[in-house]
């Protein structure tokens, strides 16, 4: 049993007088023994919005990859500077920057964070750099989840979306429409298409998203780690799904 896991009903927050010596050298492992969770998905996979709910639901560390990039450019720190001169080019940032980012982010948390990994690692590499670098202070990875989604759902969920021109608010064509098409319910402002959003540019990539991906998760399938969860469900149910996997430990 893991008691560092901060979900408010956790059975061992008090173990009251008289509990075993195992007892209590597993709550001490517990709260000593730092651990990471990896969540993967492929793009509209709603693999973001699942990963916010599990931070609001267990206190786990959103460590989402994408975030910290943009706001290491924002801030001008040197990993941003670094990132950036790529990103300009189209280019993918280097395996070795996206885990300085990383390790920042791992070294600036307390010892008894608990860490959700949300867009890293992406590719075998980026495993590797990120189980020794895990390994070196000492955090374990308990659960991969894999939000399996059938691939005519993503790409009916991302070729629906649309974005507002003047306030970026999101809408779906089918699950969640303005009021009036092709107009901005909250601004009155045009709504419009991502060219990342249209269908030939999403089919291919999720091509990229699954050549990439097929690794690592036969990767986390032989350590074991893998858990597949099929998002094709409420988010509600997918959160109870992984809550309980968190809680069995
Ligand atoms: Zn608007």
């Amino acid at each position: 049993m893991n008691c560092g896991i901060r979900i408010a009903d956790c059975g061992i927050r008090n173990p009251g007088v008289g509990t075993s010596s195992k007892l209590e050298s597993e709550i001490w492992k517990g709260f000593t023994n730092v651990e990471a969770i990896i969540l993967l998905g492929a793009p509209g996979s709603g693999k973001g919005t699942t990963a916010e709910k599990i931070r609001a639901v267990t206190g786990y560390v959103h460590v989402s990859t994408g975030d910290m990039l943009r706001e290491a450019v924002r801030k001008e720190t040197r990993v941003g500077h670094e990132a950036e001169s790529f990103m300009e080019r189209g280019a993918l940032v280097p395996d070795e920057i996206m885990i300085r980012l990383v390790e920042e982010r791992l070294d600036s948390g307390s010892n008894s964070d608990l860490y959700m990994f949300d867009g890293f690692p992406r590719t075998i590499a980026q495993a590797e750099l990120l189980e020794k670098s895990l390994r070196r202070r000492g955090v374990g990875i308990s659960h991969v989840f894999f939000l399996d989604t059938p691939r005519q759902v993503l790409i009916e969920r991302l070729s629906g979306r649309r974005i507002c021109r003047k306030c970026g608010v999101n809408y779906h064509v089918v699950n969640m429409p303005p009021k009036t098409e092709g107009v901005c319910d909250a601004c009155g402002g045009e709504l419009y298409q991502r060219p990342d959003d249209q269908k030939k540019t999403i089919i291919k990539r999720l091509e990229v998203y699954n050549r990439q991906t097929e690794g690592l998760i036969s990767r986390y399938e032989e350590q074991n780690l893998l858990v597949r969860i099929d998002s094709n469900q409420s988010v509600e149910k997918i959160i109870l799904e992984i809550v309980d996997m968190l809680k069995r430990g």
